[in-house]
């Protein structure tokens, strides 16, 4: 058996006195696209930044193709090629789509994070309408692009993507998951967090459904989606 790309074990995640996360083991294999599900506050923000550093893990593991990633700082992370689409998309409202683009290349050489910026705008033509506007000016479907796009700067293989349909008008929501699904077939591991069940598991290989921090069922996300346990309790309204 080959290790998985990410490995999560026996992660803990504690807010004080709250713990949010309660022993989780998950893995990601490469090439795969695995989406955590699960209702609002059953642990899947946090387990997400556990794996990048900004939640508070209070014990277990989480290792990246053989790297022990707790003790690493958050641009070694980068390095490893780790990209990051956190929640609320966090693009710099003040700042212009291109200075947005360079904050996610931060660790690159100018020349090769222009270029990136010319490879990356080729492929989301919005943003080269809009790259020297300031991104609080931009619709939310085009702060989901420039998030997306800001994690795609340093060409990651390994991609975690926090929520990118939240608040979005259906065409767009449509539009993102393209984009998740194609980045994937183009060989970037995905780890995807969505309230969108029916179109995560759409598009995934593999889903984890948590409840109060814990890992309560897993398997093929085309097996989940015809359970009927799982369609009653995450499927019925979407
Ligand atoms: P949502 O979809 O609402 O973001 P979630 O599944 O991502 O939900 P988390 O955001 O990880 O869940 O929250 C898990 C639990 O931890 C919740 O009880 C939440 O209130 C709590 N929590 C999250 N962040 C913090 C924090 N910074 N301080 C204290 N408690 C927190």
């Amino acid at each position: 058996m080959t290790t998985p790309l990410l490995e999560v074990s026996n992660l803990n995640v504690s807010y004080g006195p709250i713990a949010a996360v309660r022993g989780i083991s998950f893995c990601v294999n490469a090439g795969e696209l695995v989406t955590i599900i699960g209702a609002n506050g059953a642990g899947k923000t946090s387990t997400l930044n556990a794996i990048t550093g900004l939640a508070p893990v209070a014990s277990g593991t989480i290792s990246f193709d053989g790297t022990d990633l707790l003790s690493l700082p958050v641009e070694r992370k980068a390095r490893l090629g780790i990209g990051v689409s956190p929640e609320g998309r966090r693009v710099f409202g003040d700042l212009t789509v291109r200075e947005n683009l360079i904050a996610g290349g931060i660790s690159l050489p100018v020349r090769q994070a222009e270029a990136r910026i010319d490879t990356l705008v080729e492929r989301f033509p919005i943003l080269k309408e809009r790259i020297d506007q300031e991104s609080g000016t931009l619709s939310g479907g085009e702060q989901q692009m420039l998030a997306i796009a800001r994690g795609l700067m340093t060409s990651p293989r390994f991609l975690i993507l926090d929520e990118p349909s939240l608040g979005l008008a259906p065409k767009i929501v449509s539009q993102v998951f393209e984009l998740v699904q194609q980045l994937n077939q183009e060989g970037v591991s995905i780890l995807l967090v969505e309230q969108n069940v029916r179109k995560s598991l759409a598009i995934a290989h593999r889903a984890y459904v948590m409840e109060l921090g814990q890992i309560v069922r897993d398997g093929d996300a085309s097996s989940l989606a015809a359970d009927p346990t799982i369609h009653q309790a995450y499927l019925g309204a979407a």
